[in-house]
């Protein structure tokens, strides 16, 4: 009698995205998976977009200790040239590459590879944030983290611009925006209209 051949598993990769508004917890949830999977042993990249890249490569270092080497890259094409061997890519701030990555994450998924995606899902004026919807449609997982409106204290899922800026993409976090939500955020108010922050993006 033949000892049975143990079942074959195939090796299939899956996405998840991690969504939700600005301070809702998105890098920590992603970090907090990818940890868990280096500690597992498995290979780990993360990348995310280049506003700066005179800093060619650099680590995300977690309070417990893991370092997980993090490559920011110009366009989501990049993700594919610089992957590797890992087995597990974090794609961080996602909501900044183009509707590209959303191909690249599905090649990289067909190709057997686990791909964690975080970003916002809705812009300043709560609008989707591109490619964002499309990548919730293809996901296998889907995680949408609420914030804590910082007006009354209740769940949040809104994005509020605090200063007077009409572009899509403006970076900063605090004094720059704020988490609110639906009763409290109010896309056409600004704190401070004649507020100066230095514009990026
Ligand atoms: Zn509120």
């Amino acid at each position: 009698m033949s000892t049975p051949k143990p079942h074959h598993v195939p090796s299939t990769g899956w996405i998840e995205v991690v969504t939700g508004c600005m301070f809702s917890g998105k890098t920590e949830e992603l970090i907090r998976r990818l940890v868990r999977a280096s500690i597992a042993k498995q290979q780990v990249v993360v990348f995310k977009p280049a506003v700066d890249v005179r800093y060619a490569e650099t680590e995300v270092v977690t309070h417990t200790g893991a370092r997980l080497p993090c490559f920011p890259v110009a366009t989501a094409s990049d993700i594919e040239a610089k992957v590797g061997d890992a087995k597990v890519i974090g794609v961080d701030e996602a909501q900044f590459f183009g509707p590209e990555l959303v191909e690249v994450c599905n090649r990289l998924a067909d190709g057997g590879r686990r791909v964690i995606v975080a970003g916002l899902d809705q812009d300043f004026l709560g609008r989707p944030f591109e490619p964002m919807p499309q990548l919730l449609a293809v996901a296998e997982y889907i995680t949408k983290n609420l914030a804590i409106c910082m007006v009354c204290g209740g769940p949040a899922d809104r994005s509020q611009r605090l200063v007077a800026r009409d572009q899509r993409v403006l970076l900063g976090s605090e004094h720059v925006y704020e988490a609110r939500c639906r009763a409290c955020w109010n896309p056409h108010h600004f704190d401070d209209p004649q507020d100066t922050l230095p514009i990026s993006g």
